[in-house]
């Protein structure tokens, strides 16, 4: 095989032939990435970012309807990723990517789970406008995500504990009918 031209790996940033590497099409440029370890990281990245995305767009739609408003202004994003990365949290609002904050799906049911506080409040507050009402109902959002994020991992742990049951349980089942199986055949045998 031509050895000729070496890639730059986006994933390590080292350079490379292309017969070691996969060729996929990245914001419509062709890239060369490493095979198999490079890769496995780029398509994990890949996956996270998606699920990202769609996190977000169901969070935008939970604070349109929970305000009924059509659009969120371009500035409150930047909001909600600072509640995001955690800048919030640790006074470093602006600074960005860090994903050290919360979900924006804990967000999204914080959101769901705040509705009467949000309604009484755009019911009896005078807002100037929407950035006003959203920076306000943003704050109901900082007081109570901590606990339903709580709420959400803790879900999440006794589901993975009753599958985690769930798949001894299967295990012995497999156990007992492969020897009840066995037995058959030992009567068998006797026969
Ligand atoms: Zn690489």
């Amino acid at each position: 095989m031509a050895k000729g031209r070496k890639y730059k790996c986006p994933v390590c940033g080292i350079y490379d032939h292309e017969d070691s590497m996969v060729v996929e099409k990245i914001g419509g440029q062709n890239k060369r990435i490493h095979k198999v370890d490079c890769y496995r990281k780029y398509e994990r990245e890949k996956e996270f970012k998606k699920k990202e995305r769609e996190e977000l767009d169901e969070l935008v739609e939970v604070i349109k309807e929970t305000h009924s408003i059509g659009v969120i202004p371009n500035q409150f994003y930047s909001f909600l990723q600072d509640i995001r990365n955690g800048n919030e949290l640790f006074g470093k609002v602006g600074q960005k990517k860090s994903k050290g904050g919360y979900t924006y799906r804990a967000i999204s049911q914080t959101y769901i789970e705040c509705k009467d506080t949000i309604d009484w409040a755009i019911k009896n507050k005078d807002f100037k406008n929407t950035m006003g009402m959203l920076k306000y109902t943003k704050a109901i959002i900082l007081d109570n995500v901590y606990q339903v994020s709580r709420q959400i991992e803790i879900k999440k742990d006794r589901e993975q504990q009753k599958q985690e049951v769930e798949q001894s349980y299967d295990y012995n089942m497999e156990k007992f009918n492969y020897k009840e199986k066995e037995d058959e055949q030992d009567i068998s045998d006797l026969l």
